[in-house]
């Protein structure tokens, strides 16, 4: 390819816009333009760099045995009723209706459609297992897309759905699946770490997510660096606290706390911990029947409820917190709740029903409780984990510190069991020729977010550094300048035999200052530069450099071709 041909206008200016490396570095590299928020057209060379990922992803999946399809983008609302997540899914799935008033949606992910497919074309254990993936878009009207391609309205995603006869084929395919992940990661050069995750509204019961570990990534991670145990926050465990011995607690005794609302004013008011307190707050439960209820969590004074947790705990769709007004109606004083004497519902984290006394509410404006032992002034009807783990609590498997550290999802991985199929009735005959439901995986890569992360830990302050792998080109080809009948003449030649090679390499033959074309292919970051100037020349030689460290090797023209060719196969 030659520049001067390009469509691709580089940028100096960091777009207002933009609040990160890749955002930043996406627009101003002319790899993609902004159509509407969330969405987005991918120039040449941002569309180069999406298939090479889509490449390495479909060479990986082939190997695990996938294969590849295409599903409709658009999909009937019915589809989704079978499984109740039209209702479910929420304002992000993005609806529509055909000119006859039937409802459709753009496809957000595609357990239904896919299951639908199988339950007509698969009726025996002799099909299974089977893999089929495909490559495609995806629309998510995201609440707030931001961030360019890490979340935007419409994207591109790798999802593969597998089916199996029973749990231990679908847990060998899962092995499989991750593996060829942590492959396709490797192969694009990032740093990712697997963890537990949350199964959230695609259902399931096992879950991971690949992540790469990214300043800017929105998840929080939680690592052991001592066992290994990962996870994502909405997801963390801690190892419970022993239980305190026994000892005499003197029974509850009311006192003034006038004006007293928050843990730290309870804190400072009474010069204690905010460890040995106990704190209620109030949320508004939606369950999967559209019954909704006020619902009360009790933490450790200085603890964060996990809303993901509290809501898994009760088999809820949504938790959100209530409005005060609510509490009012349960005739609770805010600042003064607790847990004694509650008639409500109430979820204890077993880090409370540890302590042998905390300091609480006593449910009387401007009055709080000393010397409340759980367990036996109060009961809750459920006690779970439900506290968001933080850095430098003691890892569930080994007690170890946890780390914090955070985290872009590039791909999520779901054991799903018979959730969809049993729901839509999709079956297969066993050996004894009984009908049983199929056992389903799904996984998914987020192709264009995939392409953000290798930015975010692939740049520097000139630009992007591909690695090989993902380089809309490898090599760029710069004549200092092309009004030198010798630098032009010179750089051809190398172009003409390295493109004969099969090398992947863009000649700069723009007639602008050199300056700004070293600058260009910093900022694009072609992995290689192959700079043609009169000065080496004249020694006979022509300067290969580095992106990555800046290195540069002096070769003689003529042996451009197999340096390079040399430079790939060493990964140099
Ligand atoms: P997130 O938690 O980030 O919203 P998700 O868990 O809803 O993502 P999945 O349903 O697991 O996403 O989709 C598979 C993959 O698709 C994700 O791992 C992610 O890489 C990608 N993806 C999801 N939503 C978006 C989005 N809005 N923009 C770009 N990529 C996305
Ligand atoms: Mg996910």
């Amino acid at each position: 390819m030659r520049f001067s041909q390009l469509l691709a206008n580089t940028w100096r200016e960091d777009p207002a816009e933009a609040e990160i490396p890749s955002h930043r570095l996406m627009f101003r590299a002319g790899l993609m333009r902004k159509l509407a928020s969330g969405i987005y057209t991918f120039l040449p060379l941002g569309w180069r760099v999406i298939r090479k990922v889509e490449e390495i992803i479909r060479e990986e999946m082939d190997a695990a045995g996938a294969q590849e399809l295409l599903l409709p983008i658009v999909q009937p609302a019915e589809l989704w009723e079978e499984t109740g997540r039209w209702a479910e899914y929420g304002e992000e799935m993005w609806r529509l209706q055909d000119r006859h008033g039937r409802r459709f949606c753009l496809g957000p992910t595609h357990e239904e459609v896919i299951t639908d497919l199988v339950r007509q074309e698969v009726s025996s254990y002799r099909q299974l297992p089977l893999i089929l993936y495909q490559i495609q878009n995806k629309y998510r009207d995201e609440i707030r897309p931001r961030f360019g391609v890490m979340r935007a309205r419409e994207f591109i995603m790798k999802d593969a759905y597998s089916f199996h006869r029973d749990e231990a084929c679908l847990q060998k395919t899962y092995e499989r699946m991750c593996e060829a992940y942590s492959r396709i990661f490797s192969r694009l050069g990032l740093d990712f770490q697997v963890v537990e995750a949350d199964p959230g509204a695609i259902g399931g019961y096992r879950t991971h997510e690949f992540m790469v570990l990214a300043r800017v990534g929105e998840a929080l991670l939680l690592l052991c660096r001592s066992c290994g145990y990962a996870a994502n926050a909405e997801r963390a465990e801690a190892r419970p606290p022993e239980p305190l011995p026994a000892g005499e607690v003197p029974p509850p005794e009311r006192f003034p706390t006038p004006g007293v609302r928050t843990i730290e004013e309870l804190s400072r008011f009474t010069g204690r911990d905010p460890r040995e307190m106990a704190k209620i707050l109030f949320l508004r439960v939606l369950f999967r029947d559209g019954r909704e209820e006020t619902v009360a969590a009790l933490l450790r004074g200085d603890r964060e409820l996990n809303p993901v947790k509290l809501k898994n705990a009760l088999g809820a769709l949504a938790v959100e917190k209530a409005p005060p007004s609510l509490v009012g109606e349960l005739g609770l004083p805010l600042g003064s709740a607790g847990p004694v004497g509650f008639g409500g519902f109430l979820v204890a984290d077993p880090e409370v029903m540890a302590q042998d006394e905390v300091i609480t509410g006593a449910n009387e404006e401007g009055y709080h409780l000393l010397h409340v032992r759980p367990g036996r002034d109060f009961s809750p009807s459920l006690t779970a984990d439900i506290r968001a783990v933080e850095p430098g609590d003691p890892c569930p498997r080994c007690g170890s510190p946890l780390e914090g550290t955070r985290g872009i999802e590039v791909g999520q991985v779901f054991q799903l069991g018979t959730k969809y199929s049993e729901a839509m009735g999709a079956t297969f005959l066993d050996e004894e020729g009984r009908a049983r439901p199929l056992v389903m995986g799904c996984y998914g890569i987020g192709v264009t977010r995939t392409v953000g992360a290798i930015i975010e830990q692939h740049h520097d302050g000139e630009g992007i550094i591909w690695p090989v792998s993902a380089a809309p080109y490898t090599f760029a080809i710069v004549p200092v300048n092309v009004e030198e009948e010798r630098e032009r003449e010179v750089a051809e030649k190398i172009y003409a035999a390295m493109s004969e090679a099969g090398l992947e390499v863009l000649l700069d033959d723009r007639s602008v200052r050199a300056g700004v074309k070293f600058k260009d292919a910093d900022l694009i970051g072609f992995p290689y530069r192959i700079t043609v100037g009169s000065r080496s020349l004249a020694q006979g030689k022509v300067e290969v450099r580095r992106r990555r460290d800046g290195e540069v090797l002096a070769v003689s023209p003529d042996r451009v071709v197999e340096v390079a060719q040399d430079l790939l196969a060493r990964r140099w």
